[in-house]
């Protein structure tokens, strides 16, 4: 397939992995903060490829991994109203809260419906006017701008019966949340690249001034991730913490400047709660207060769930690379993709669910 192959192709890869394996002197830790960097990681084999030479941590970049269990508590609590209908991405359903996940609500009466944007959420509240749609959106900075345009239609059109329970969170400063943490292990940063195409990557020379560490952006195919892998541990060896694009293609410094004013329009900059490492400053995107009619919570007066800890799940450890998904003792057999524990095993992002599906040798795949 044009545009997919010429990123995967055997000899490439392996003429990538040996030019890789040359230049490492020492096992660099280095995290993507990309759920589908993880997946592509493991569908492709090359984390098992590069095991003995790289440690590669796969860090808070699953957007249904790190919205809190109380954030789907007040989803539960809206779609268990008799007026609503909750809409959202199938992922999001089966995630457990503490009282329980949408899917679960649905078995039990609630009318949960999957949806595959915001739009379609709204195009639902205008052919169900007798109903109050509310759209269950997560995600970061990529997604962001789907569920503004989204709200501002909603005004624009004047629809009463649409609003938003809105969990996006921003992945700047969830690196730094993993690296201030005080036993980080991380090295150097794989930067989202379908992020960059949004925000832009000009932030990070602030991130990479500060805590010293390579930021690689790079995009998805294995090519990519062996071509930012690469130029992230040719900055390590140098001892050169530097802001790298591996991604050409598709990211620019200055990103979508579009899609920015969107967010800008429709979103505040604020702290929020990102499950299992709490409020990280900056970490998320609000409802404008003039948009404060769009926000569920306050038009159904729903209180904000307590936070509480996520008991024997160990996504936070995972996702601060501090173990890898099959070093949880729940891991295959009392969390499985049919029966997940945590969130990073529900999600088509999620790290465990990647170990689970494909961790496999290289040569399986590239044979
Ligand atoms: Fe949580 Fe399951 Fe992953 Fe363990 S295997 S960290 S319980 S999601």
């Amino acid at each position: 397939m044009k545009f997919v192959d010429e990123y995967r192709h055997s000899t490439l890869l392996k003429n990538q992995l040996a030019e890789l394996r040359r230049g490492i002197t020492q096992r660099w830790v280095i995290m993507d903060v990309c759920g589908g960097q993880t997946h592509s990681l493991l569908r492709h084999g090359l984390e098992e490829a590069l095991d003995d030479v790289l440690e590669l941590a796969h860090g808070p970049g699953c957007p249904v991994c790190v919205t809190p269990a109380e954030v789907i508590d007040d989803a539960v609590k809206l779609a268990k109203r008799p007026d609503v209908v909750l809409a959202s991405f199938g992922d999001m359903l089966r995630v457990p809260g503490h009282t329980g996940s949408l899917l679960q609500a649905r078995a039990a009466g609630a009318e949960v419906r999957t949806v595959y944007s915001p739009v379609d959420a709204l195009q639902l509240a205008a052919k169900e006017p007798h109903k109050q749609i509310v759209f269950f959106g997560v995600g970061f900075e990529t997604t962001a701008p789907a569920t503004a345009l989204a709200v501002l239609q909603a005004r624009q059109l004047k629809l009463r019966n649409f609003s938003l329970l809105v969990h996006h969170v921003r992945v700047e400063p969830a690196m730094r949340a993993v690296i201030q943490l005080p036993d980080n292990r991380v090295q150097g940063f794989l930067a989202a690249g379908h992020v960059c195409t949004v925000t832009g990557f000009a932030h990070y020379r602030k991130f990479v001034d500060e805590f010293q560490v390579p930021v690689v952006v790079t995009g998805f195919e294995p090519s990519d991730l062996l071509a930012g892998l690469t130029e992230c541990v040719r900055l390590l060896e140098l001892r050169k913490p530097q802001l790298r694009n591996q991604y050409e293609r598709a990211a620019r410094p200055e990103g979508n400047v579009h899609a920015q004013h969107l967010i800008d329009e429709v979103y505040a900059v604020a702290t929020i709660p990102w499950r299992g490492f709490g409020e990280i400053p900056d970490g998320g995107l609000v409802l404008r207060s003039q948009l404060s009619d769009f926000d569920a919570r306050r038009r159904f007066g729903i209180i904000a769930s307590p936070s509480s800890s996520d008991g024997e799940c160990r996504s936070v450890d995972v996702m601060a690379g501090r173990i890898k998904p099959p070093d949880c003792p729940l891991f295959g057999n009392r969390c499985t993709p049919d029966m997940p524990v945590g969130a990073p095993m529900v999600s088509s992002e999620g790290a465990c669910a990647a170990y689970f599906s494909y961790a496999r040798p290289f040569e399986r795949n590239h044979e």
